[in-house]
């Protein structure tokens, strides 16, 4: 049995540009808990006071298959064991479950802490076997582990045996500079199971400096390690720890191990979007198994192979990870991919003419400089409007932008007017904004929510503007891709392209603010089935 450990809470948080508050961490924990992970690193006790809240808040909440645990450093040398504050700390967080790091490497312990190699020895064990007292379950992470077995071998494999004696369950071997190579990687973690007899239980904790973390963790679970390591999305300092979006379907889907209770393994594609967006972070789209682009298909030709046969361009079916198979609309590609894209989204094309106006359509708009590449909601209005299934949710009368500077040392004042009509009623809103784009969406949803008040859960998730044709200067083509997301989390990009980037930004908004209309009417519902509800 191969067992996940999470540490996005502990070491993932070290990446510079992610910081959880005590209540994310809990909301986190309870969705890695859903999924099947089976220890979550809560954080270090005795290090920073939020992580100690962390810990007085889960011990609230019911987990029904994870086990927190607590994180923390060997005592110090001057410190008796039971009266070192940091081990206390691990004891007071409550958990059942704890994990020590200690020093491996000769060079760590006599010039990072200062002490006699003997002394560190002692360290681990007595800082070990003074929490086994108070534990279930006991780990001890050997810091620098690789590194330091190439310095000086004997010394450690002595750390590690020293862990044993003060009671550790597990030892993990740690890459902490991430610089092994999953071949040399194997070699250590052999030469370690030749010393220690196949009796002990091993870990491995990698970090992805040299981009092999998921790939050494797959070989060392060839090689007889038990317990991975790692973060979802591959969180942490510098180049980030071992990814478990990654390793967690490659073991269970590809290596035959069951890792993962196999009715959760759908909820990996949501579960990686939660932690992204608790940590505020933009999802990377192409990320493995997990990405929004992880299964889409853009050329011709693979489009038509993985029609008939996704095998041809898919490395496992997407649903097994929650996720889904796209068809880009480019002009790369030809009728089969609108066909399948009309299909994918349960578009009527209506009669054989109206396809090929559809197309048609699209070949013009994509000589202008339209990009349909995610816009797929403004696809579909296009389709509905070509087969006679567009309903405007409101009559355009007109809007107007103004920008004022009056002082060189002050920023310009934006203000912007919009006049709709809807059923018969004229709706004149004006409003100011951080710039022209910003007045006008702001003075537009003014007007509409009046009719429409659920517009208010839609919001602005990403706006890209990028200029075509940069040889005509200031006159040239600006297109601009708006995201929008409503209180579901869900997402859908929509395209406009103009001379003029407020022409281009009021047809990227309109067609965002449409298609949630058009949207309900169809009663689709895009979210994954098996996506659990959000606490
Ligand atoms: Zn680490």
């Amino acid at each position: 049995m191969i067992k996940i450990y999470d540490t996005t809470l502990r070491d993932g948080t070290q990446a510079e540009d992610i910081s959880l508050l005590a209540d994310d961490k809990v909301r986190i924990a309870r969705r890695l808990d859903a999924f099947g992970i089976h220890y979550i690193e809560g954080g270090w006790p005795g290090s920073n006071p939020k992580d100690f809240s962390f810990f007085n808040k889960i011990r609230e909440v019911e987990l029904k298959f994870a086990k927190v645990t607590a994180f923390g450093s060997t005592r110090k040398l001057e410190n008796r064991p039971e009266q070192d504050p940091n081990l206390l700390a691990i004891i007071e967080s409550g958990v059942q479950v704890a994990t020590i790091f200690g020093k491996s490497w000769d060079f760590h312990v006599i010039d990072a802490l200062h002490i006699t190699l003997d002394e560190n020895l002692l360290v681990i064990e007595d800082s070990l076997a003074c929490l086994k007292r108070h534990m279930e379950e006991l780990f001890y992470d050997a810091e620098h582990f690789f590194d330091g077995f190439k310095q000086n071998r004997e010394y450690a494999l002595a750390t590690l045996k020293a862990a044993l004696k003060g009671g550790a369950d597990t030892l993990i071997l740690c890459d902490t500079n991430g610089g092994t190579l999953p071949d040399e990687l194997t070699g250590i973690i052999e030469a370690v199971r030749r010393e220690l007899g196949d009796e002990v239980t091993l870990g491995i904790h990698l970090h992805n400096d040299s981009e092999t973390a998921v790939a050494g963790s797959l070989l060392a679970v060839r090689h007889g390690i038990r317990q991975v390591q790692g973060t979802i999305n591959g969180f942490g300092e510098r180049c980030g720890n071992a990814n478990l979006t990654s390793i967690i379907p490659n073991l269970q889907v590809k290596m035959g191990y069951n890792v993962i209770n196999p009715d959760n393994l759908c909820k990996l594609a949501s579960l990686s979007r939660y932690v992204d967006e608790i940590a505020n972070k933009r999802h990377n789209r192409h990320q493995p198994f997990v990405g929004r682009s992880a299964f889409a298909h853009k050329g011709g030709i693979h489009v038509s192979a993985v029609q008939k046969n996704p095998m041809t361009y898919e490395h496992i079916d997407p649903e097994l990870v929650g996720n889904r198979r796209r068809v880009l609309v480019s002009d790369l590609s030809g009728r089969s991919n609108i066909i399948y894209k009309a299909k994918e989204y349960n578009l009527d094309l209506g009669t054989r003419e109206q396809t090929e106006e559809i197309l048609k359509k699209i070949k013009d708009l994509e000589e202008q400089g339209f990009q349909f590449e995610g816009a797929e909601a403004s696809f579909e209005l296009l389709v509905k409007k070509t087969t006679g299934r567009y309903r405007p949710i409101f009559k355009f009368l007109g809007f107007r932008v103004n920008v004022n500077k009056f002082r060189f040392d002050r920023p310009p004042l934006t203000e912007a007017t919009v006049m709709i009509e809807v059923d018969g009623v004229i709706e004149h809103t004006a409003s100011v904004g951080e710039g022209p784009v910003d007045a006008l969406n702001k003075a537009l949803r003014k007007a509409l929510e009046k009719f429409y008040p659920d517009l208010r859960n839609v919001k602005l998730d990403d706006y890209k503007v990028r200029i075509l044709s940069s040889d005509r200067g200031t006159s040239s083509i600006t297109r601009v891709l708006i995201e929008s997301k409503d209180e579901h989390g869900n997402k859908w990009g929509t395209v406009g392209v103009s001379t003029n980037i407020i022409e281009a930004s009021w047809q990227a908004l309109i067609d965002g603010i449409e298609y949630k209309y058009l949207h309900q009417d169809d009663n689709r519902d895009e979210i994954c089935s098996c996506d659990p509800d959000d606490q």
